[in-house]
């Protein structure tokens, strides 16, 4: 049997929607934008929204907004799809790695005054793998050392902390609708904000320094960071099936859970308690979890690792913090954790199946 890591669900309704812009003659971002938008903030709860082509343009699009730029430094989590980063060196900034916990390896920033300096002017918490990092401790961290907060939540749509979703407890928030995120449309991304400036900022510099399309008066630098319509009718349907999804992915979680509970030497990555989880991955820790990597493969079974700590990347190791002792949270994470699939089409025979080959390979370590 073969068990991929993703495999996106989407179907015919997607395909009527793309048909449906061509049968409407629009194609760039109009009203099937404008119907998504609102929708999104209804869902979000937050004031102004925008698109963007995908999540770390997002993310670039937020830090810009924010006036952030060169000379100025961010924290992030040592722990996070590579995204998150390079949307911080892109807007002419330098990224600082801070470690995370070792419960479900969310921004810890229990040690993280020593890397506040007078550059420093944001923090990104990364709302990592489908439920929320802890936004109380992030809040209090940056009003006492006076930062601007900008959320990734490219894993977390739908996703709440204490009943407030996931993007909304700082300056800016955004999102990710990539093929294996929790709803998409292909490529793109979202941004919120309840500031009414930042939201200006925003709508110049995704539409060429000008807030409408048809004039050629440019008061401000922007770019083009649109989306198409194309695309946010795919989107419009993804979202009405949020719920199923929803449903769909935890109802995999516990399957995993139940069948793998008494399998001595796994332990399960654990949200806070007051958070959602709407697995993004489940995620496993063990020993010798590179050894049950190469066994599922052997089976058809497509594992991932966790995220290789930035302080270790290859492509960051110019911004020079490359000490091991820094992190050992991040380090533990990438050598113990696997993830599991937990797509939306994934079935019970498959889930089985991944079970069954796991405890084997735990059986063969005893
Ligand atoms: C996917 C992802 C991004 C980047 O989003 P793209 O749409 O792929 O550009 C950024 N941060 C995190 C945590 C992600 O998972």
């Amino acid at each position: 049997m073969k068990v991929p890591q993703f495999s996106p669900w989407i179907g015919e309704d997607e395909y009527k929607a793309i048909k449906a812009c061509f049968d409407a003659n629009w194609i760039t971002e109009g009203p099937k934008s404008k119907e998504f938008q609102e929708k999104l903030l209804e869902l979000i709860g937050a004031k102004y929204g925008v698109f963007a082509p995908n999540g770390t343009l997002a993310l670039y699009l937020g830090l810009k907004a924010l006036g952030i730029g060169a000379g100025d430094e961010v924290l992030v989590p040592d722990f996070t799809f590579i995204g998150s980063t390079t949307a911080i060196e892109m807007a002419g900034a330098r990224p600082v790695f801070i470690d995370v916990n070792r419960k479900n390896f969310q921004i810890d920033l229990s040690n993280a005054d020593k890397s506040v300096n007078k550059k420093t002017k944001a923090i990104m918490p990364v709302h990592i793998y489908g439920t929320a990092a802890d936004m109380g401790a992030v809040v209090k961290f940056a009003k006492q050392h006076k930062l601007l907060i900008i959320e990734d939540a490219a894993q977390a749509i739908g996703v709440h902390r204490n009943n407030k979703h996931a993007g909304t407890f700082g300056d800016v928030g955004t999102f990710s609708f990539f093929a294996d995120k929790t709803i998409t449309t292909g490529e793109g991304g979202f941004v919120v904000t309840d500031d009414e400036n930042i939201y200006n900022r925003l709508l110049y510099l995704r539409n060429q320094g000008r807030k409408d399309r048809g004039s050629f008066i440019h008061p401000e630098i922007g770019y083009n960071l649109r989306m198409t319509d194309l695309q946010n009718a795919i989107g419009l349907i993804q979202l009405a099936k949020l719920e199923e999804i929803k449903k769909r992915k935890n109802h995999i979680l516990h399957l995993y859970q139940e069948l793998l509970a008494n399998t001595p030497g796994i332990t399960f990555f654990k949200p806070d308690e007051g958070a959602d989880w709407i697995p993004f991955r489940v995620g496993l820790l063990l020993d010798h979890a590179s050894d049950l990597m190469d066994y599922l493969k052997k089976y058809e079974i497509e594992p991932r690792t966790f995220f290789y700590p930035l302080h270790r990347q290859p492509a960051l190791a110019r911004f020079g913090q490359n000490n091991d002792a820094d992190f050992p949270n991040a380090i533990f994470g990438y050598e113990h954790g696997v993830c599991l699939p937990t797509f939306p089409t994934l079935t019970d025979e498959q889930v089985n199946y991944v079970c069954e080959t796991i405890k084997r390979f735990q059986k063969g370590k005893d």
